[in-house]
């Protein structure tokens, strides 16, 4: 099987991770763009930072046989920081619009307040300005009230809900997030909140239609093999192999290919593996390292 986690922070991840995610059969991952653990101080770090997710970070997932797609935007804790949200607004243009950018997020609400609420409705409006897929994320405090409002405001801001992703799902919100019309993302987080033996029964019980699931891997306590592992215990559950599918595969690519900028063709036909190649002249390989390099008939995949 192949997979997609449309929402995992590799920048923060390890060359293992990648190396264990291909092998799992992930073929194509979508980062958002995000907090950093502490607060930014200059809009400079996060012109930086949108480079990095288009530039090296898309090379060294490439370098492990994996396509990287991003969205950008203005996370919802740092649009606290007015002055600084200010001068981010006037560089997501310029990000937006880039190759391989196939929404605008992670947006949303963190604590809800009257600052937060002015960015997510700003880029909004940008993302419907540019025709790209929204990915909202839910705030872990206050989620069920948290998750109404951000639908209710993308309404009034006049977006179609077949082209926002409502992320961080859990079985409170997920019936009016689908009643809405609204794709429902649910992260799998390893030991607490939403695992994948209550994924299971989310999926027995609503069905595949508009669901996904990603790992939302970062710099914490999360398992960037959340999506394969799920499969695989959904297929042990006794899920039909279709379902696991869509849920693992089919409904990220159709939700996020509206960008217009994630063809399968791209992982399908994708060239092969050559660890020799640089970006800016660097390489991924330390002293003294031999490069993988495939043939290129051995990266078709079936
Ligand atoms: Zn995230």
């Amino acid at each position: 099987m192949r997979y997609i986690d449309p929402h995992v922070h590799m920048t923060s991840r390890t060359t293992d991770d990648y190396e264990a995610m291909r092998q799992a059969g992930v073929v194509a991952i979508i980062e958002p763009a995000f907090w950093m653990g502490q607060p930014r101080t200059q809009v400079g770090t996060f012109q930086d930072y949108y480079s990095h997710l288009i530039g090296f970070e898309r090379f060294r997932a490439s370098q492990f046989g994996i396509k990287h797609y991003c969205t950008i935007g203005l996370n919802s804790k740092e649009a606290n920081n007015e002055a600084l949200a200010e001068e981010v607004m006037e560089l997501l243009p310029l990000f937006v619009s880039k190759e391989g950018v196939v929404g605008v997020g992670e947006i949303g609400y963190d604590d809800q307040t009257a600052a937060e609420d002015k960015y997510y409705r700003l880029q909004l409006e940008l993302a419907k300005e540019v025709n790209l897929p929204v990915q909202i994320h839910t705030p872990h405090r206050d989620k069920k009230k948290g998750t109404l409002r951000s639908m209710e405001v993308a309404l009034e801001h006049g977006l179609d809900p077949g082209m926002v992703i409502v992320d961080h799902n859990n079985e409170e919100t997920v019936q009016d997030v689908l009643d809405r019309g609204f794709w429902a993302a649910f992260t799998i987080y390893p030991h607490t909140k939403m695992g994948n033996e209550r994924m299971v029964e989310v999926v027995k019980h609503y069905g595949p239609e508009r669901i996904f699931i990603n790992s939302a891997a970062d710099w914490g306590i999360s398992d960037p093999l959340a999506v394969p592992k799920t499969a695989q215990l959904m297929l042990e559950r006794g899920l039909p192999l279709d379902t696991v599918e869509r849920v693992t595969y089919r409904n990220a690519l159709a939700a996020f290919g509206q960008s217009g900028q994630m063809p399968e063709t791209d992982w399908l036909t994708a060239a092969a593996i050559d660890q020799s190649m640089k970006f800016s002249g660097n390489s991924i390989l330390r002293g003294g390292q031999t490069p993988k390099v495939e043939a290129a008939d051995t990266r078709i995949i079936r």
